[in-house]
């Protein structure tokens, strides 16, 4: 007998879960898993139902309301993982609930009127109207009334009638009306030769001028109508320039576009299989009995290099899941920056992919959430938010480039990571989770090592499918150097990289911050046609103190942690133990005066780029020119279109592009990110440095790599020179063993802001006072790290205090309730 339905509720700071009795009206419609409206307190409250009971905890209990939507807005498993998330994570269960529901899932809901009987009483005037309405056009959602009716306010009158059993009201969610993604375009009004004249008075200043003449002359050059982002960046303008022009007759605005793919023209996609090469068929079999027999679930790890053949195993798997009748998610880094991915899902499931992104409007979303739980949707594609679409019996989880941090949620509770809920999910769905990457993590590969996850490996690059090949060597008029090994597949090594010692350069007199085997190799593309990126780690910039003679850098005495240079104090500050000191006038170990902290922008690099070669057309790709809506888009189109000889950027050139004329990538500075106070920064540089590594050299061309450092020796500078995964994850792997560092225990991270940092201090060290004393009764071997100031230790305006708890299950030792402005971080990926 389940008379009572509990029920979470959001309504901050009340987060718990609550019992209502269930009206006769909706005795057998409410389950768990539905979106429900309840009184709470002299408020009405959204909820969703997580269960049934048939006793409730309290004699005081009141009844539900009415349902939103007459299906579960929640499957079963999703409960479940909301459940395991909530533990995990240590956080609210409404939390994790509500992060499965599209955004403004609240704002769809409208509700269905429908006549009932009729009126006995004379009505009053609009409630006559009403009932002629409804009673004319059949049952209307409260949106079409509005419509109808214009400014009448009709909904106390439709109140009264619902109250007097005239009406039937219900909520429902609205079908979302469709949107299809629209961007602004540009084009000539007028032929070209009809111009001239008008050029003059495009502007009256200079700079007015130059601009929109740029525009002008893009417009000529390109004839059809442009997306306006491109001229944008091409002229420095804006919208304002281009309505001037519209008002002058000279341009027209239209609109345009569904998903864009900025490599459309270059690259050939096959949309048919390819015969797997013989690694790939040993990598795929377990994988495809696993997803046939449809028992146990199995979480795999599939490790190959870039360009290996991952992702094609990933699209056989989602075809095969898709056969057994299940549905496929598959998760990638970021949509905007891996369009060659999105590309070949879009190409192999034709009509059957829904895209998940972060430029898809609230309306779009919806619809996506909706279309993945009617069934529509055989694959969902995106980042981490993608792994809770409601699909009604998932089959498949893909985690692609499965180490990245963007799966972290970092900024708001729950703090969960993607690959490790993912791996939940399959378990709870019954269904295969396959995790890629060329570079795991080290805890997740440690774990498949123990035996928690499959193993699988593919240590060989292919070059490519023969026929996109083909098309290439056509392309670029290049003869293919490359035999066929295998049907449709060509292998290739893996290309040559070269460390710079950047203290030999400096001895040589070269204080550019381009080494001469760098230059050289620059000045050869540029000779031969070819293109080049240039990477620049955007972490860990300006912030240690090192020697540019002898690649000394200042560490803590007692923990060896990189020492923090803070410009407002003056001070090197240890974020491990708060140790402090002034920055250093020579070096101890060589008495050089060349100590100082490191810093060149993506800036920089492009104007020292454009000095030396003024003749190269460079693009820059970080950031600061990426702010705009499509400006990925338009800046890999135009680099993949060779518009530019040099691409310079941060992190996101990293990501997965697939560039044959790119024979050249060179780091500015390998060993930047490695002086972190962080105990990840060998493994993220490890990753990052693979990953542009992976750049060069994937087409006909080949290419090579050059990384210059002033930390030569590193370990992990030697590993990613030599494409060694196995070496690396050694030495990682016993320095986090010596340290104590995950896999070894795992960590939790509280994070006190405040807008004094002696709050903030003061809360944090209460805070450690409580753990300590928790620690004693449930895990001596546990360990805590600070109070000390976070490495950024001012953000968005407050103060940044944090305490680490170091353990093999620190959730265990934790209190139910967080003190307020504590971030909780568990197994956080970064400690700055
Ligand atoms: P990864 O995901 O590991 O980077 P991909 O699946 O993208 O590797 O493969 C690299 C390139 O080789 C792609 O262009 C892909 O189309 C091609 N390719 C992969 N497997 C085969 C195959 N069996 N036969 C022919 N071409 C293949
Ligand atoms: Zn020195
Ligand atoms: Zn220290």
């Amino acid at each position: 007998m389940n008379q009572y339905a509990v029920i979470a509720v959001n309504l901050a700071p009340i987060r718990g879960t609550f019992h209502y009795s269930i009206p006769d009206h909706l005795a057998s419609l409410v389950g768990p898993g539905y979106l429900v409206t309840a009184p709470f307190g002299k408020r009405r409250v959204q909820g969703i139902v997580v269960g049934l009971d048939d006793r409730a905890p309290v004699p005081e209990v009141r009844p539900l309301e009415d349902l939103v939507d007459p299906k579960p807005v929640l499957t079963e498993n999703q409960l479940r993982l909301a459940e395991w998330m909530q533990h995990e994570t240590a956080s609210a269960l409404i939390d994790c609930l509500t992060l499965m529901l599209p955004a403004g899932l609240s704002r769809q809901a409208d509700a269905l009127y429908e006549l009932t009987g009729s009126p006995g009483n004379p009505p009053a005037p609009t409630e006559r109207r009403l009932v002629q309405l409804l009673r004319r056009r059949g049952p209307l959602r409260g949106r079409q009334i509005t419509r109808a009716l214009g400014k009448l306010d009709w909904s106390r009158a439709a109140q009264t009638l619902v109250r007097r059993g005239v009406l039937d009201r219900r909520s429902i969610l609205d079908p979302p009306r469709i949107h299809p993604r629209i961007v602004r375009t540009a084009r000539l009004a007028k032929p070209p030769d009809e111009l001239a004249a008008a050029l003059d008075e495009i502007g009256r200043t200079p700079s007015t001028l130059r601009r929109r003449t740029k525009m002008v002359e893009m417009l000529v050059a390109e004839r059809e109508p442009i997306d306006v982002t491109w001229l944008y960046a091409e002229s420095g303008g804006n919208l304002a320039d281009l309505r001037y022009m519209e008002a002058m007759g000279l341009i027209s605005l239209g609109q345009a576009e569904v998903w864009r793919d900025p490599l459309e023209s270059v690259e050939f996609v096959p949309s048919e299989p390819p015969e797997l090469t013989r690694q790939q068929l040993a990598a795929w079999q377990p994988i495809e009995r696993a997803i046939q027999s449809k028992q146990a679930h199995t979480a795999f790890l599939l490790h190959g290099v870039t360009g290996s053949g991952k992702t094609e195993i990933y699209l056989r798997a989602v075809e095969t899941a898709l056969a057994a009748g299940r549905q496929a998610i598959v998760l990638v880094p970021e949509i905007a920056l891996t369009p060659q991915t999105i590309r070949r899902f879009l190409a192999r499931f034709p009509g059957g992919v829904g895209l998940v992104h972060s430029q898809l409007s609230e309306g779009e979303r919806y619809d996506t959430w909706r279309r993945a739980r009617e069934g529509q949707l055989s694959v969902v594609v995106g980042p981490r938010s993608a792994l809770f679409s409601p699909l009604p019996n998932p089959g498949l989880i893909v985690v692609d480039e499965s180490h990245d941090d963007s799966y972290k949620e970092a900024s708001r509770s729950p703090r969960y990571h993607a690959r490790e809920t993912a791996v939940a999910y399959a378990k709870l769905a019954g269904a295969i989770c396959l995790m890629g990457s060329a570079t795991p993590d080290v805890v997740t590969f440690r774990r498949a090592q123990q035996g928690a996850f499959d193993l699988l490996t593919l240590p060989n690059r292919i070059l490519g499918h023969t026929e996109r090949l083909r098309r290439q060597a056509e392309r670029l008029r290049v003869a293919s150097r490359y035999q066929a090994e295998e049907a449709q597949a060509k292998s290739i090594a893996l290309p040559e990289v070269r460390v710079v010692d950047m203290r030999v350069e400096l001895k040589a007199g070269n204080t550019s911050l381009f080494s001469r085997t760098l230059h050289r190799a620059l000045a050869d593309v540029l000779q031969r046609s070819q293109q080049a990126i240039l990477f620049l780690n955007r972490r860990g910039q300006s912030t240690y103190v090192f020697c540019r003679d002898c690649g000394w850098v200042a560490r803590c005495p007692r923990c060896q942690t990189p020492l923090t240079h803070h410009q407002d104090q003056e001070a090197l500050v240890c974020h491990h133990c708060g140790y402090t000191r002034r920055p250093p006038h020579a070096c101890p170990q060589c008495e050089s005066r060349r100590v100082r902290h490191f810093g060149a922008g993506t800036q920089r690099v492009v104007a020292e780029l454009e000095r030396t070669f003024p003749k190269a057309s460079v693009l820059r790709w970080d950031a600061d020119s990426t702010r705009t809506k499509g400006a990925h888009e338009v800046i890999l189109s135009h680099f993949a279109a060779h518009r530019a000889d040099f691409l310079v950027g941060t992190q996101m050139v990293a990501k997965g592009l697939d560039l044959p004329l790119v024979t050249l990538v060179g780091v500015i500075s390998a060993d930047t990110g490695l002086n972190l106070p962080d105990y990840r920064a060998g493994e993220r540089t490890f990753q990052v440095l693979t990953q542009v590594a992976g750049r060069a050299g994937r087409g006909l061309l080949g290419g090579r790599v050059i990384l210059q450092t002033y930390l030569p020796d590193h370990y992990v500078l030697r590993s990613a020179a030599h494409h060694d995964y196995g070496g690396f994850f050694e030495a990682e792997l016993e320095n986090r063993r010596r340290l104590g560092y995950p896999p070894f225990t795992r960590l939790a991270r509280f994070v006190f802001h405040d807008l004094t940092s002696a709050h903030a201090e003061r809360r944090a060290k209460v805070w450690a006072e409580l753990l300590k004393a928790r620690m004693q009764r449930h895990d001596r071997q546990a360990a805590l790290i600070g109070p000390v100031p976070c490495f950024y230790a001012k953000l968005g305006g407050e103060y940044r205090w944090q305490v680490i708890l170091r353990a093999l299950h620190p959730v265990e030792i934790l209190p139910d309730e967080f003190p307020e402005r504590c971030d909780v971080d568990i197994d956080p990926v970064s400690l700055l």
